[in-house]
Formats: structure tokens, sequence, C-alpha cells
């Protein structure tokens, strides 16, 4: 079996969605699972909704329309007929949310966040189900949350592999086109949960682990994996073959064409992940695969915006020690705070995160028991993997750095303004 994943910029309108129609007319899909995101913004979308409900604003109705009316206007583009049953059951999810935000009695802000923007999967896999049954292909739509088990960690829940493997080993049908949500789970009892933003090729390779798949590919508005983000960079090229390893740095330091999550997996059972472009399916794109020669002739440019840079030292001229650091960890951890980037000296230490959550502020006051902390918003954290001095100079000349650092293979430099 072929796991293909395809994202919200690749199903974004009517000509999108006729799109994957035609490139599976092209590259085939018997015996395929289709992995697919909410359609275009429509999570930022949805999140406004669930931002809007709990400020209790009276824009959550406007809210809720503007994702009706997008996926209407979707609708209305892509089926004539109005009597045809994809409106009905497109409706029917209008209703199911609706009936959420009036009915929830929880004030849990993340268990809110599951409940409200998993809409955007279940809507877009509905939509295009109907669709390909509509060109006359059929499809196995199938609900993720009955495979995908998770913890009740909402917003970035944590798979448990056990009870998937054994419901997708069980229940997937092969020989068939299925067609599933991707980013969802449910808990034990039965609660959506969500894998994580951009979490949709971590579900494909999920899938792709338990189904034992001959390959995963990832469907992108680029021809594969580049060496640069070529909204930032000019001249990017494409990578042609890559390791596991190879990507998962990438993804790590924020390459964003793959989600971190997705190559360990795949990487166990070395399936080898294709990353390809929608508009020319039938071009080779990106290969990942095992194999250690596999390291790219160029330097990688890597960005990460929107960066904490934080540093901290002792109050008392003490060292930072491994009780100290591992304290600090804890709640770096306790906190959901990614970090890429980490410098000590004897008495402080420097760490980049990202405050994903929206939990600097708390743990801040922590730390301040403790240690003198401060800290610079909106830093940038630019990667370079096989780096030379030209990349280098690169990535300085103009900016502000407030840090940098070099390993063998991996140059790190923390700007103070953004490109
Ligand atoms: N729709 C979700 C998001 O935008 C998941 C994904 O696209 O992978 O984060
Ligand atoms: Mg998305």
């Amino acid at each position: 079996m072929r796991v293909f994943k395809f994202g919200g910029a690749s199903v974004k309108d009517a000509a999108g969605i006729k799109n994957v129609h035609d490139l599976l007319q092209k590259v085939g899909y018997e015996d395929v699972l289709l992995v697919v995101s909410a359609m275009g913004k429509t999570t930022n979308a949805l999140e406004t909704v669930v931002a809007a409900y709990f400020d209790k604003s009276a824009t959550l109705q406007s809210s809720v329309q503007e994702v009706k009316k997008y996926h209407n206007q979707i609708l209305l583009d892509l089926f004539e007929d109005e009597n045809n049953e994809v409106f009905t059951a497109v409706n029917g999810l209008f209703f199911d949310l609706e009936y959420f935000l009036s009915h929830n009695k929880s004030p849990n802000y993340n268990f809110v966040y599951d409940q409200i923007v998993s809409y955007g999967e279940l809507i877009s896999t509905t939509i295009l189900s109907h669709f390909m049954s509509f060109m006359g292909i059929k499809t196995t739509w199938i609900d993720v949350r009955n495979f995908i088990k998770t913890d009740s960690t909402y917003r970035d829940a944590e798979v448990d592999w056990d009870l998937t493997q054994k419901n997708i080993s069980k229940n997937v049908k092969r020989k068939v086109l299925n067609i599933t949500q991707g980013f969802l789970g449910s808990d034990e009892n039965g609660f959506t949960t969500t894998l994580g933003r951009e979490g949709s090729d971590y579900t494909a390779a999920i899938f792709a682990y338990c189904l034992n798949a001959e390959s995963v590919t990832i469907w992108k508005d680029v021809p594969g994996v580049m060496n640069a983000d070529p909204r930032y960079f000019e001249n990017a090229s494409l990578l042609n073959q890559i390791s596991y390893r190879e990507a998962i740095e990438l993804a790590f330091y924020g390459a964003s064409v793959i989600h971190p999550k997705t190559l360990q997996p795949l990487q166990k059972k070395e399936i080898p992940l294709f990353v390809k472009s929608f508009i020319n399916p039938l071009l080779p794109g990106t290969s990942v695969s095992k194999g250690e020669d596999l390291v790219p002739q160029l330097p990688c440019f890597i960005v990460k915006k929107n960066q904490l840079l934080v540093s901290l030292s002792s109050i008392d001229f003490s060292f930072i020690m491994e009780e100290n650091i591992s304290e600090i960890f804890g709640l770096l951890h306790q906190y959901k705070m990614k970090v890429s980037l980490i410098q000590n000296s004897a008495i402080s230490f420097s760490i980049c995160v990202e405050d994903k959550f929206g939990n600097f502020n708390e743990l801040k006051n922590i730390l301040a028991k403790k240690f003198k902390v401060s800290y610079t918003e909106n830093v940038s954290l630019y990667t370079i993997r096989h780096f030379d001095e030209k990349a280098a100079q690169m990535v300085e000349d103009g900016k502000e750095v407030l840090l940098k650092q070099v390993s063998r293979e991996t140059m790190q430099i923390v700007t103070k303004e953004a490109i």
C-alpha cells in the first residue's frame, strides 16, 4: 500500500480538489491511503472560532459563518447540483460544530480547541471523498479517530502505538482507495485529540508504519525538499536524495516541508518517503531513504522565526551545573517549550526556544525565583547544515547577531531582525 498526504495548500479550492483527482489518475490509486489536511487556512480560521468562543466575543457567529462560506463556495464550484448529498453531509458537520459550541461546558481551552479545529479535516475529507465518487472513483472514507488512539494531551497528543497498530491492522481495507483525516486522533474516552499543528505528515507516517506501507508521498506546492526555503532565499535548489538522518535534522531545525515527527517511524521500518510536487506529480521530487552517504552537496539553510532567546544566570555567581540544568529542562518540558539551541558558560545558560502554547510568562516567573532571567523576543534562528564561509556570510549580512554556535556539520546563528 502507498500512503499519500495532501496538505491544506493542495486542497485550498475547487481547482485543488480537481487536481487531486487528476493526480491520482496519473499515479494510480489502487491500494492507496490518502491522508488529508483541512482546506487552505481552515485550521487558522477555526482557531479564530476557538478564541472568539473563549472571549465570549460577538464575532463568534461570524467566525463560524466565515468557515461555512468558504467551504460552501468550494462545494458550489465542484458540484453543480445542490441536491448532491455532499451538501447534507457537510451541513451535518457544521450542525455538530454549532451544537458543540452551544452545549459545551468544559472550560479546558486545549480540550475545546481540539473538539473545534478537528472539523477542518472532517469537512475536507468529506468533500474530497464525495468528489471522487462524483467523478466515478469509489473511495472508503474512514474516521481516523477510530484508528489513531492517543493520550489526553489535547493539542499535542501522544500516540498509543499498540492500540493504534491493532486498529489499523485489523480494520484498514487493502486494495481500495482509503481517505482519512490528518492531524486527528481520539483519547480513551472517545474525545477528539490533535497531534500538534501541521501534524498530518505524522499521521501519514503512523499509517505507513502500521500498514508496513511501500512508501509515503507528501504532495507539496514546491518541487521537493529544497536546500533553502524559496520564500526567504533566492536560488534555492532541489535535494534529489537525502538520508533519514539528514531529513530529521532539517525538519527538527525548522524546514517546514516535513513535520519533524514524521521521519522516525518511517526510518524504523525503512519505508521511503517522497516529497513531490502536486503540480508536476510525475517528476521525481526528493526521496528520503536509508544511506549514510546521502549528504547534500550544498549548504542547507533553515530559518525559524518568532523564537525567544532566553538567558539564565545564577544570582549568587554559583555555577550552573548539572543539577540546575536538569531542573531547567524539567520546567521547559513541563511548559512545552521546544528548545532548538543551547549554550552555556560557568554561570550562565542560554537557550533558543519556541513558545508555541503561550506559556513563557508563567515559566519566566518560576525561573526568576532562582535565576536572573533576561530574554529577547522575536529573534530568528538560522541553521546552516554543511555550512561554508560564504553561506555564513549570506545569513549574517546586515543583521545583528546575538549568538552563534558552530559544530562539525551545523552552524546556528540567532539574529535580532527577521528578513
Ligand atoms: N490542518 C492542520 C494544521 O494546519 C494539520 C496539517 O495541516 O497538517 O495544522
Ligand atoms: Mg494545514
